[in-house]
């Protein structure tokens, strides 16, 4: 199994996972889009059930929450995150709208999450630094990345 295929495959299999819970689809997109180009693999659910399936297939190394979730809050969903013992020690970045949640950054760290950014305006910069430091990446991991990126880009208008 030599080919380029093969290989390509097991390189992308050796990525680092994050797993993005997003029921909007242009956030999903746009929080995708940068992962990658910052060398991540992206396994997406729409909701909190499709979190827990893919985080028991394959443990993600890193999980990019949205609160306002369907049905189920993201806040809930990082509780059964933290309640199960494979996947307790998964560090979670909420994303949740600051207007909509008073305390908003209080909720989220007591209910578990371990870092918080709030919608709709989020920093392309401060959002894959958020990711580094919760990976104890070295801070400046993209800067190649941000010196090749557009200034339009670096600002995200996220729904929320
Ligand atoms: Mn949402």
């Amino acid at each position: 199994m030599n080919t380029p295929n093969a290989s390509s495959q097991a390189a992308a299999l050796e990525r680092r996972c994050v797993l993005v819970v997003e029921d909007n689809a242009l956030n999903m997109k746009l929080f995708s889009d940068l992962l990658v180009a910052a060398g991540f693999a992206v396994v997406p659910a729409r909701d909190g059930r499709e979190a827990m399936v893919a985080a028991r297939r394959r443990r993600p190394d890193l999980v990019v929450m949205d609160i306002q979730l369907p049905e189920v809050s993201g806040l809930e969903v990082t509780r059964w995150f933290k309640a199960d013992t494979g996947l307790a020690d998964v560090p979670v970045l909420a994303m949740t709208a600051f207007a909509g949640m008073v305390g908003g950054e209080r909720e989220a760290r007591a209910g578990g999450c371990d870092a918080y950014m709030a919608k709709p305006i989020v920093s392309a910069r401060a959002f894959l630094a958020a990711v580094r430091q919760l990976l104890g990446d070295p801070a400046d991991a993209d800067a190649g990345l941000f010196s090749t990126l557009a200034p339009e880009r670096a600002r995200l208008r996220v729904a929320r």
